[in-house]
């Protein structure tokens, strides 16, 4: 059987967005970072189809081992994704090379707009590295999450976006606003329609596991940390020091779906 894996290799950013885990739950950060030993140790002899590199706290292209990593999989045959604000710099080449697809998260087409959700990051430097990863022959997605500040922006954002050469361009909506960030004019609140008590679990449809830069691996990227997710800290989840044979035995598997937050985003 093939598997499917989201992983989180840094809990570092530079971004600050507001309603970022990692802003919002600083408490929770444990400084943690996957390395390429951990990564191929973990892997051996595990057929992973494919591998999306995202994060609750942190955000990959941060992670010392980044192009070792995506080396590995590269070479093991793995489809590879990366989602990223785009802002560091000097590694775009190695990801082209390594043929990985990479979603930039990018919100305005000025400074101004952009930044007042990704906080720490300079709109010229991510468009710059967006635009090296692309001419070196990457496939680049732009992923745009509208607000009440720059929805005016998001046609001039896919022209934008088609004139550099990204591949696709797609608007996201937010999970939550503030005064700064306001909810858009014409947004489709999704969780509207999550009013059923069947839950269809979206990861195991698709055969997909979440690892955090701490190694512990879970169902999905939704639950670590959640009020009544019991497991965020179990370290008998922990790929660092356990087979993955070993973690499916845990009991976790049977409870999927108990959990508030699998009625927030899997119920139908
Ligand atoms: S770029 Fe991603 S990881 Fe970084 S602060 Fe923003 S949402 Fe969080
Ligand atoms: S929230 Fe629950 S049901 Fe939804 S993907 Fe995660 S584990 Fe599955």
């Amino acid at each position: 059987m093939k598997y499917n894996f989201n992983i989180e290799l840094t809990d570092k950013c530079n971004a600050a967005c507001p309603f970022c885990d990692r802003t919002l739950w600083p408490e929770n950060l444990e400084q943690a970072e996957l390395t390429i030993s951990d990564i191929s140790k973990f892997f051996n002899g595990i057929k992973v189809s494919s591998v999306l590199f995202n994060g609750l706290y942190g955000d990959p292209v941060f992670c010392k081992d980044l192009i070792p990593i995506v080396e590995y999989f590269n070479f093991n045959k793995t489809s590879i994704e990366i989602a990223t604000n785009g802002s560091k710099k000097g590694i775009w080449k190695d990801l082209a090379k390594n043929n990985v697809y990479v979603t930039f998260g990018i919100d305005g087409v000025t400074q101004e707009t952009h930044s007042k959700h990704r906080v720490g990051t300079n709109l010229n430097t991510i468009l710059n590295n967006a635009q090296e990863f692309i001419d070196a022959g990457g496939r680049a997605v732009w992923q745009f999450i509208p607000f009440k500040h720059n929805e005016h922006a998001i046609f001039e954002a896919n022209i934008k976006a088609n004139g550099m050469g990204f591949e696709k361009f797609i608007s996201r909506s937010s999970r939550r606003y503030n005064e700064e960030c306001e909810q858009p004019g014409e947004i489709t609140e999704r969780r509207k329609n999550y009013k059923g008590n069947t839950i269809r679990c979206k990861y195991m449809a698709d055969n997909r596991y979440q690892i955090m830069a701490t190694g512990r691996l879970h169902r999905c990227c939704y639950l670590p940390y959640t009020e009544d997710y019991p497991y965020s800290k179990d370290n008998s989840l922990n790929i660092k020091t356990h087979t993955f044979e070993q973690i499916l035995k845990h009991q976790m598997w049977n409870e999927i779906g108990s959990w508030k937050m699998c009625r927030k985003h899997c119920s139908v």
